[in-house]
């Protein structure tokens, strides 16, 4: 069997107060907070996931809340530039009536590839898409006392990468990731994988003449495509090197194993595990109660804790 990617596995972006943060993605949006942790690279920081009920791959996006004074991020080419997640048809309406009550900077709905969806901001500046998706979408929304299950997010749709040029990263997804070019409108070309239902696209936007934009607050730090165990991941890590491009070994993340590589038009990817998920230090729930800290740091708990802001 050819091995291909199944869809998005989560998505990284910068913040900066966390506690903000937190309120706006577990309160505003209604996400479920599935894990507090720190970043494992700089433990002095927290490390978010918001998902559905498991975390599922495909609805995880995650936070580095690095404080106040961060230099803002600037949109351009080689990144990132919208995440779009899945909500019912009709739920629009509602999300309008949410984001003016709680002061959230959104635009009017418009309509790409035939589907309706409203761009909001998020308190960083972060570009979000709520999208009525033109496929019926049958995973199960995670609910809270204000977001139910008819207007909640299923997780995400689409994710949207802007480039002076997209030929060498479509390449990276027909020829490596097993994507294809489904839809264009004008220079939006919509590729897809057949593997999954949810989380399955890839907008590339060509901007030639757009300048290289710079990750910092409130843009996307990396995207993580899914696979389903270590076999997978370690397959497609040779494929790349194969392919000429340089890749990490394998990094334990805790809750996935992970690889990672700059696609050829600037994007970090990251391609990531189910396995073991994250329920491996946290019942199911549970999630997102604990600070959680990688063995090596629980010796340092203490000072850990000390440093960071509380939240919930
Ligand atoms: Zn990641």
């Amino acid at each position: 069997m050819e091995n291909k990617i199944l869809g998005i596995h989560h998505i990284t972006a910068i913040a900066g107060d966390a506690k903000r943060n937190f309120d706006f993605y577990s309160k505003v949006l209604g996400l479920r907070f599935i894990k507090k942790t720190v970043n494992f690279d700089d433990p002095g920081t927290y490390h978010f996931y918001f998902g559905d009920e498991v975390g599922s791959a495909g609805t995880i996006l995650t936070f580095f809340p690095w404080g106040a004074g961060l230099q803002q991020g600037r949109k351009g080419s080689g990144m990132a530039t919208e995440i779009g997640y899945s909500v019912p048809q009709g739920s629009l309406e509602f999300w309008i009536e949410r984001f003016e009550k709680y002061n959230v900077i959104y635009n009017k709905p418009s309509v790409k590839f035939g589907e309706r969806y409203l761009t909001f901001l998020d308190p960083d500046g972060l570009k979000l898409e709520l999208i009525e998706s033109k496929t019926p979408d049958n995973r199960k929304a995670w609910e809270t006392d204000e977001v139910k299950a008819d207007v909640a997010t299923k997780g995400f749709h689409n994710i949207t990468l802007t480039l002076k040029n997209i030929k060498p990263t479509a390449a990276i997804l027909t020829e490596i990731f097993g994507y294809q070019l489904m839809e264009q409108e004008v220079n939006r070309y919509r590729y897809a994988t057949s593997e999954v239902e949810g989380a399955a696209i890839v907008d590339l936007v060509e901007l030639p003449d757009e300048k290289h934009g710079h990750v910092a607050n409130g843009s996307v730090h990396h995207v993580a495509f899914r696979v389903p165990n270590d076999e997978v991941l370690m397959h497609f890590r040779e494929k790349i090197e194969n392919y000429g491009l340089s890749i990490t070994p394998q990094i334990d993340r805790q809750y996935f194993h992970s690889l990672y590589f700059r696609e050829p038009g600037g994007v970090l990817f990251e391609i990531a595990t189910d396995n073991p998920g994250f329920t491996v230090d946290e019942t199911l729930e549970n999630l997102g109660k604990g600070l959680k800290l990688p063995p090596r740091y629980e010796s340092i708990r203490e000072d850990i804790e000390a440093n960071l802001v509380k939240i919930n």
